[in-house]
C-alpha cells in the first residue's frame, strides 16, 4: 500500500495483514523492506547530529526494518506505539518493569506463564516490588485486592496451560477506577482474535515467537501500549538496551503476512480435534474456550472473535507413567516447548507445582497440545497410537 497514512484500519483483517507496515520503507517500490544490518548511523554534519532532525540515530534504536514491523503491529493492535524484545519473556519482563518501581504493588494472575512468575520472584520482589497473585476467575472483585500502592494488574487470557478465561472488561473497569494499569499477555488470542486495546488494556504483549513468526525459527517479543502507558514503556525499553536482530525482524514480518490464513486453519483443526478428544473415553475434559462445555465459553464468545491451536487435555483415571507413555508414543506430535509454529506439539503439564493463590485440583493428568497445520486425520491417528500406549502401560 503506497500511501503516507500508515493506518489500515478501514480494511478487513486479511487486507490489513498484507498491507500494514509497508509504507515506512524508504524503498517502498519493493514489496518488502530492506534488511538493514546496522550499528552506526552516519550523520551529514555535527549540525544534523545535534539538531534531532535525523530519522535514525543508532542501530539499537531502530532501522527501516524494525520500523516496518513496529508500524505494522501498532496499526494492528490499534496502539500508540510498539517495541520489540529478544523474546516473549523479555516482553513480559519489560512490561512489568515499566509498570512498577520499588515500593509499588502489582497483581499477577495465578494462571500466568510460569517464567513470568519466575521473573517476578527473581527480579521484581528482590528489587522491592510487592507481588500478589490473584484467582483468574476473580472478575470485578479484583478491586478487593488493590492496595494504595497498586500500580498494575498483569493478566493472561486464557492461561496458556490451564486455559481459564477472565472477564477483562470487568478487570479493566475496576483497575482504571483506581488509576491502575492493565497489562495483558495476549499471545493466545493474538491481536486478530482479541482486540485488547479496544477492551481497555493499556499494554498488550505478544510472544512473537508463537504465531507472528509462525515457523518455529525465531524468538521475538512485542509490547504495544496506549498513549498513557507508552511514554514509560518507550523509556524503559531504551534504558534496557533491547534490540532484535534484523534478520529475525524480517522473518517476523514475513510470518505476519500469512498469520490470518494460518490461524484460521489452526482454529479449524483445533476445534475439530477438541470435539473428537472430548468424546474419547480416555479424556475427562478438554480445556479449550471455544467448546460449549468449557467454563469460560460465554466470556470467550462475548469478547473473542476466534481461537488459536493451543488446548489442554485432562486425562481420566491414569497415572503420570501412563501419560508419559502416551506422549512418547506420538510420531507427529513433537515433544517440546513453545507453540504457534506450523507443526503439532505436546508437552506434559503439572500446574500444581507453581500455583500459589488457587489450587489446581483437576484429578486427572494434564497434557497440552498445539494443533499444527498437518492433516487432522493423521493427527487423530497419532493420538490413537498414544491412547493405545496408555492402555497397554501398567499404572
Ligand atoms: C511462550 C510464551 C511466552 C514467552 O515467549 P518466548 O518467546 O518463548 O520467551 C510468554 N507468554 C506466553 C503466554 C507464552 O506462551
Amino acid at each position: 500500500m503506497r500511501k503516507s497514512d500508515k493506518s489500515t484500519k478501514n480494511y478487513q483483517t486479511d487486507t490489513r495483514l498484507v498491507n500494514t507496515g509497508r509504507s515506512s520503507s524508504d524503498l517502498e517500490c519493493f514489496v518488502n523492506p530492506p534488511v538493514v544490518h546496522a550499528s552506526t548511523v552516519l550523520f551529514e554534519s555535527t549540525e544534523e547530529l545535534f539538531s534531532g532532525r535525523a530519522k535514525y540515530h543508532y542501530g539499537r534504536r531502530g532501522t527501516p526494518t524494525t520500523e516496518a514491523l513496529t508500524d505494522a503491529l501498532t496499526d494492528l493492535e490499534g496502539a500508540h506505539g510498539t517495541v520489540l524484545t529478544p523474546s516473549g519473556l523479555a516482553a513480559c519482563s519489560l512490561a512489568l518493569l515499566s509498570a512498577a518501581k520499588a515500593g509499588d504493588h502489582i497483581l499477577i494472575t495465578d494462571s500466568v506463564y510460569e517464567p513470568t512468575r519466575n521473573f517476578a520472584s527473581v527480579v521484581l520482589e528482590p528489587m522491592g516490588v510487592e507481588v500478589d497473585y490473584y484467582d483468574p476467575l476473580v472478575g470485578s472483585d479484583i478491586s478487593k485486592l488493590f492496595k494504595s500502592n497498586t500500580t498494575a494488574v498483569f493478566t493472561e487470557v486464557p492461561g496458556s496451560q490451564t486455559f481459564e478465561m477472565q472477564d477483562i472488561p470487568a478487570i479493566v473497569a475496576a483497575a482504571h477506577a483506581h488509576d491502575i494499569l492493565v497489562v495483558l499477555d495476549n499471545t493466545w488470542g493474538t491481536p486478530l482474535y482479541f482486540d485488547a486495546m479496544a477492551h481497555g488494556v493499556d499494554m498488550t504483549i505478544q510472544a512473537g515467537t508463537k504465531y507472528i513468526v509462525g515457523h518455529s525459527d525465531v524468538m521475538l517479543g512485542v509490547v504495544s501500549a496506549n498513549e498513557k502507558a507508552w511514554t514509560r514503556l518507550e523509556l524503559v525499553h531504551g534504558a534496557m538496551g533491547y534490540h532484535v536482530a534484523p534478520d529475525d525482524v524480517y522473518l517476523a514480518l514475513r510470518g505476519l503476512r500469512t498469520m490470518g490464513v494460518r490461524l484460521r486453519q489452526h482454529q479449524k483443526s483445533a476445534l475439530d480435534m477438541a470435539l473428537w478428544l472430548e468424546a474419547r473415553p480416555e479424556v475427562d475434559r478438554v480445556l479449550y474456550p471455544p467448546l460449549e462445555s468449557d467454563p469460560g465459553h460465554e466470556i470467550w464468545k462475548r469478547d473473542f472473535t476466534g481461537a488459536c491451536g493451543l488446548m489442554g487435555v485432562v486425562l481420566k483415571n491414569c497415572t503420570k507413567k501412563q501419560t508419559l507413555a502416551l506422549i512418547d508414543a506420538f510420531e507427529l506430535f513433537g515433544l517440546g516447548y513453545s507453540w504457534g509454529g506450523f507443526e503439532s506439539l505436546v508437552i506434559y503439564a503439572d500446574p500444581r507445582n507453581y500455583r500459589t493463590a488457587t489450587v489446581w485440583d483437576e484429578p486427572g493428568q494434564l497434557i497440552r497440545l498445539h494443533i499444527g497445520l498437518e492433516d487432522v486425520a493423521d493427527l487423530k491417528a497419532d493420538l490413537e497410537k498414544g491412547f493405545a500406549a496408555l492402555s497397554s502401560t501398567e499404572g
